[in-house]
């Protein structure tokens, strides 16, 4: 009777150790498996035509048709990807930021929120997943930190507007990078709350616009949290094509220290979005559109050479949250096919241009043509341009309606033609846009579907079309967290 016993204690043990080993076994496969070092790259209203523009505008910059190539639209896989949300068919950055972080639809507006959900079930997105089984997390963004895009990666809120709010829970995330712009309102936007850089300090991490003190970081720190030294009034990085006048850095700068700061052998899941160029695209400003793009490549070619030294472990995403601007290509009007080397004589973004415009505004009692025409040629084109009739017609218009609110159309129509912007900035960026044949419907978002671009491990999952819900099921499936 004992012996029995003693034999079926033996049976049990050894069952239970077989379980062991096998779950051990099925652990490291699943690991072995899973891409160690998984890059995200979104931007920010980049439609498949702002890739076209760019690869034309790189181009023509060389004197070239046709020529021009993005590093990402080598990648080994393609798809295209639907964006509608879940309360209307164009989306706005919250619900797309929340529907590829967290794999369910969400209304427009909102970061990561899904009141519907019992908290126990609640959609938590890919960041915190990457977190939870050891993954050390970057996110990085050219606009401000509590802005939709990366939010929706380390926040939950009802109202993408809630900036204080989303700040706020920054550094209770504990992931270990964040870089790019800073917070929108530190203090919220009466001024009167907790500093959310002394908060971030309070945390543990280290804060430093020094971008070579990233690499000599006390490892003890909790984390790092790398604000660009330039920053514009909504706590963004300024236009790739006005770096020369700003000053600061690049995205691609952020994303080497990054992938050097959170390289270790558990791996690690970075967040990219080039941010402006959905700013860029609001302002239906082509040659600003273009610099964000490449400046946005050069950043996913950062992660490209990281993935040539770790091929078998390395994942690259590259899309974008919607369309921008409803961009397409029309026959030029001016010049010869294929040429849209007008853009290229663009050496300042609309925003820039209509600080100029109104600081000669402010500055000034009388004003006059000819200083506009000045102004234009000494801060926004690289040569004076002879214009057209149907230019100039375009520039006394805008000069009337900006200098004395002098104009035979109706607000709506004013709203419609300039989209609240300097009248004045737009028609001298449509001159240029208008001869390289872009054009845009609109100055807000498109439900056009946008490009996937996959490179490294498992990217063969990206290979077919594709909701934006889908990048969390997929990765679900090939992270297995
Ligand atoms: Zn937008």
């Amino acid at each position: 009777m004992i012996q029995k016993f003693r034999y079926g204690f033996l049976l049990v043990g050894c069952i239970i150790l077989f379980s062991f080993t096998c779950l051990a076994q099925g652990q490291q496969i699943r690991e072995a498996l899973r891409p160690k070092y998984v890059f995200l790259f979104i931007g920010d209203g980049m439609g498949k035509n702002h890739v076209d523009l760019t690869h034309a505008y790189i181009s023509s910059a060389k004197g070239k048709i046709r020529k021009g190539k993005l590093t990402f639209t080598g990648f080994h896989a393609y798809a295209e990807c639907t964006t509608g949300s879940n309360d209307n068919i164009i989306t706005d950055s919250g619900a797309a930021g929340s529907a590829i972080a967290c794999g369910v639809k969400a209304n427009n507006g909102v970061i990561s929120y899904y009141p519907e959900y019992p908290k126990a079930s609640m959609p938590v997105s890919m960041a915190k997943k990457a977190h939870e089984i050891g993954y050390k997390v970057g996110i990085i963004t050219s606009v401000s930190i509590d802005h939709a895009t990366p939010a929706a990666f380390y926040a939950v809120s009802e109202s993408r507007d809630n900036y204080y709010e989303i700040g706020y829970q920054l550094p209770t995330s504990g992931f270990e990078f964040f870089g790019g712009g800073g917070f929108k309102y530190p203090k919220g936007k009466n001024i009167d709350k907790e500093d959310l850089y002394q908060r971030v300090k309070d945390y543990g991490y280290v804060i430093t616009n020094d971008i070579f003190e990233i690499s000599s970081i006390d490892t003890t720190a909790k984390g790092v949290m790398f604000v660009n030294p330039v920053l514009l009034e909504k706590g963004e990085m300024p236009y790739g094509i006005d770096r020369e006048e700003h000053g600061g850095y690049e995205l691609k700068d952020i994303v080497r220290e990054a992938i050097g700061y959170l390289f270790n052998e558990k791996g690690f899941f970075i967040m990219v979005e080039g941010g402006k160029i959905d700013w860029a695209s609001h302002n239906n400003d082509a040659a600003a559109i273009a610099q964000e793009v490449i400046d946005f490549n050069n950043a996913i070619l950062e992660a490209f050479s990281f993935f040539s030294y770790h091929p078998n472990e390395t994942l690259i995403i590259v899309t974008a949250d919607h369309e921008t601007g409803g961009i397409y290509f029309t026959e030029q009007n001016i010049d010869s096919l294929n040429n849209k080397g007008y853009l290229n004589l663009q050496i300042s973004s609309v925003d820039y241009f209509s600080d100029v415009l109104s600081e000669y505004k402010n500055s000034n009692k009388i004003y006059s043509l000819p200083d506009v025409i000045y102004l234009a040629n000494l801060h926004f084109y690289s040569h004076p341009l002879v214009f057209t009739d149907n230019e100039n017609q375009a520039i006394v218009e805008a000069y009337d309606l900006y200098f004395y609110n002098k104009s035979t159309l109706s607000n709506d129509e004013i709203e419609i033609k300039y989209g609240g912007l300097n009248p004045l900035a737009v028609v001298f960026s449509k001159i240029l846009s208008d001869r390289a044949g872009v054009a845009f419907t609109t100055w807000d978002h498109t439900d056009a579907m946008v490009p996937v671009y996959t490179s490294g491990l498992h990217s063969v999952y990206f290979n077919e079309d594709m909701d934006n819900t889908n990048f969390k099921s997929i990765l679900d499936e090939i992270m297995k967290w």
